[in-house]
C-alpha cells in the first residue's frame, strides 16, 4: 500500500517537471536509479544528456547487506527505470524488485551475462557467484543490457546509447588489456590474492590467480578461526607476503591473518586496499569503474612482485594509493 501512494505521489511529481518544461523545453530527462555505483557509472556513461541517475550505494557500502532506506523506496518508486545488479547481490533487496518489477521497468543487468561465464556460488546451488565486475571482459555485456534498457525506456535516444556504448567498451577492452599485461608480470609462486571475502573469483579464474577469502562469497557469513588458522599455514607454508584489505569490509580478519603469520615468524603485509563491491570517492577517478580496476589491477601486480606503473594505466591513480 505505501508503494501504491508513493506511486501516485512520484506520477504527479512527474507531472509539473512535464508542465514545467513550457513550450519547445527539452523533454525531460529520463530518472534511473541503480543499486551499485558500478552500475550508475555505466548509465551515466551511457545515457549521456538524457538520463538523470542516482546509485543507492556509495563508498565503503557492502550490497551484500543493504537494505533500502525510505528515501531510496521514494526514489525507486518514482524513476522511469530501475538498474540492479541481480545474481544475489543485493540479498536483502530481492523482494522489494521482485515486486516492484511487476509494475515498473527494472532490470537486473548483472544477469546479461551470459550463464556459461557464470562461477557458481559456492554455498547455493543453482545460484551464481555475482562479482562479475572485477573483470572488465564481462562487463561488456552489462553495457549492452544497460544500453538496450535506456532504449526501451526512451527509443529516440537509442541512437545515441548505442553509440556511447560502443565507445565506453572500446575503453573497458584497453583496461583489460593493460590488466592483462600487468597481472601476467607478478611471478607466478606469487598468484595468490588473499582477500576479506571472496570477491575475486572472477579476478583469478581471467587472470590465472589463486584467490582465497576469508569470508565466504557473500560478507554476511562469519569468518571461523579454522579458516583464519588455515590461511596462516598457507600463507607461511608458500612464503606469500602480501595480502588485501577491502573498502567495503572490515579488516578485521585480515589483520588477524597477519598477526597470526606474525607469531609463526613470517612477515605479511597489507598490499593496499581494493575496491571489491563499490568504487571510490565520487567526482575521482577511483569513483568511475575504470578507475576502481585500474586501481585493483595495478595495487595487486606491485605489491606482489609485478611489474606496473605507479600511478596506473593512464597515470591517472591518486599517488600513493
Ligand atoms: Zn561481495
Amino acid at each position: 500500500m505505501l508503494i501504491n501512494r508513493r506511486d501516485v505521489m512520484g506520477l504527479a511529481a512527474g507531472a509539473a517537471v512535464w508542465a514545467g518544461g513550457g513550450a519547445g523545453a527539452q523533454e525531460a530527462r529520463l530518472t534511473v536509479v541503480a543499486t551499485t555505483g558500478m552500475i550508475a557509472d555505466a548509465a551515466r556513461v551511457v545515457g549521456g544528456d538524457l538520463v538523470e541517475v542516482r546509485a543507492l550505494m556509495g563508498p565503503g557500502i557492502d550490497p551484500h547487506s543493504y537494505r533500502q532506506t525510505r528515501s531510496d523506496i521514494a526514489a525507486l518508486t518514482r524513476a522511469d527505470l530501475v538498474l540492479w545488479h541481480g545474481l544475489y547481490l543485493e540479498a536483502q533487496m530481492e523482494d522489494f524488485m521482485h515486486k516492484l518489477g511487476a509494475r515498473s521497468p527494472v532490470v537486473a543487468v548483472g544477469e546479461a551475462v551470459p550463464e556459461s561465464e557464470l562461477i557458481d556460488h559456492e554455498d547455493y546451488e543453482g545460484r551464481f557467484d555475482p562479482h562479475v565486475w572485477m573483470v572488465p571482459e564481462l562487463w561488456l555485456s552489462v553495457v549492452d543490457r544497460i544500453a538496450d534498457a535506456l532504449s526501451a525506456a526512451r527509443p529516440e535516444g537509442a541512437e545515441g546509447f548505442v553509440a556511447r556504448a560502443d565507445a565506453y567498451k572500446a575503453q573497458l577492452g584497453r583496461l583489460e588489456t593493460y590488466a592483462r599485461g600487468v597481472l601476467a608480470s607478478v611471478p607466478a609462486p606469487a598468484r595468490v590474492l588473499v582477500t576479506a571475502h571472496d570477491a575475486f573469483s572472477y579476478f583469478g579464474r581471467a587472470y590465472d590467480f589463486e584467490v582465497e577469502g576469508i569470508q565466504g562469497i557473500s560478507t554476511e557469513s562469519e569468518a571461523g578461526l579454522a579458516r583464519i588458522g588455515e590461511l596462516v599455514e598457507m600463507l607461511v607454508a608458500r612464503g606469500i607476503g602480501a595480502v588485501f584489505v577491502e573498502s567495503t569490509v572490515s579488516d578485521r580478519n585480515v589483520r588477524a591473518l597477519i598477526e597470526g603469520a606474525a607469531a609463526r615468524g613470517h612477515v605479511v603485509q597489507v598490499g593496499g586496499e581494493l575496491f571489491s563491491d563499490a568504487m571510490g570517492v565520487p567526482g575521482t577517478y577511483e569513483g568511475t569503474y575504470l578507475g576502481m580496476i585500474d586501481h585493483n589491477v595495478t595495487t595487486i601486480a606491485r605489491a606482489l612482485g609485478g611489474v606496473a606503473p605507479e600511478r596506473g594505466m593512464d597515470a591517472r591513480l591518486a599517488a600513493g594509493s
